[in-house]
């Protein structure tokens, strides 16, 4: 049974103030099927979480593990962690100039399954997807990330979730800056994504909106780089209800 696990993770980044330590021991465990939502205050280390499992450089882990199926996921390259099962959606957040959406999407399928998807059903497929997502078919064609909304980032986002099938995800903030319309849209492809299928689903978000179309099943508030407290989905609406005021000192509210 795939997991995903995260034990006792404390990382830091490089500043010009020195070395600064922004994770102070995560542990979380995301088995196949499951959806997590990690929701918590600006700055609480949330991407840092996401970035560290992305393999981002600038995140330096000082100790504990993060393991796919037992294996040493930090050791891997990023390559080696999209073929091992894991979809991280700010893996590839740059401009690829003269890469087409399709052909970026066909490479990443490609390079994840180990050979490339027969062209009439991936050309079929792309376009179910895309249409699902009411994307225009034009989007297609388009440099990826080139002038990019918000939206349309967010929507590529989805887009590659259906398409390249991960056995785990890792979504960032997939809510922000979406307006409700699209945010169902994009809501939906999420749940279509996980439909039928095994995913495993971490949902990093700080408003808990997205929750009311993604149901999640455990709910992890992050405080100060570590998981203050752990629930299920009712954890949530207590959030929207109450903020993260009782979870914070006056200390880092400042
Ligand atoms: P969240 O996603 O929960 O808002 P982040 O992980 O983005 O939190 O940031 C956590 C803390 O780490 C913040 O204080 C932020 O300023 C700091 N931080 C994150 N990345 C860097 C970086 N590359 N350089 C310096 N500080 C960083
Ligand atoms: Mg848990
Ligand atoms: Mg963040």
């Amino acid at each position: 049974m795939p997991v995903l696990e995260i034990k006792d993770l404390h990382v830091s980044v490089e500043t010009e103030q020195g070395t600064k330590p922004i994770l102070n021991g995560v542990d979380l465990v995301v088995r196949d099927g499951e959806t997590h939502a990690i929701m918590g205050p600006n700055g609480s280390g949330k991407s840092t979480l996401a970035y560290t499992i992305a393999g981002h450089p600038k995140y330096h882990v000082e100790s504990g593990s993060v393991t796919l199926d037992g294996e040493d996921l930090l050791a891997m390259t990023v390559d080696a962690r999209a073929r091992a099962g894991l979809f991280l959606a700010m893996q590839y957040p740059v401009e690829i100039p003269g890469v087409t959406v399709t052909n970026f999407l066909r490479t990443a399928k490609t390079a994840i399954d180990g050979e490339a998807p027969a062209i009439r059903g991936w050309v079929k497929d792309v376009k179910t997807s895309m249409s699902n997502l009411r994307m225009d078919s034009s989007f297609a064609d388009r440099n990826v990330n080139e002038g990019f909304s918000g939206g349309e980032k967010k929507r590529h986002e989805i887009l590659q979730l259906e398409l390249l099938k991960p056995k785990f995800a890792i979504l960032d903030e997939t809510d922000s800056g979406l307006d409700v319309d699209a945010l169902k849209i994009v809501a939906e492809g999420v749940n279509r994504a996980k439909d039928g299928t095994d995913l495993g689903l971490l949902l990093i978000t700080h408003y808990t909106r997205i929750l009311r179309y993604i149901r999640p099943d455990f709910v992890h508030v992050f405080i100060d780089g570590r998981v203050a407290e752990e629930g299920g989905p009712e954890l949530a609406d207590r959030l929207e209800d109450e903020g993260y005021d009782r979870f914070l000192t006056s200390a880092s509210v400042g």
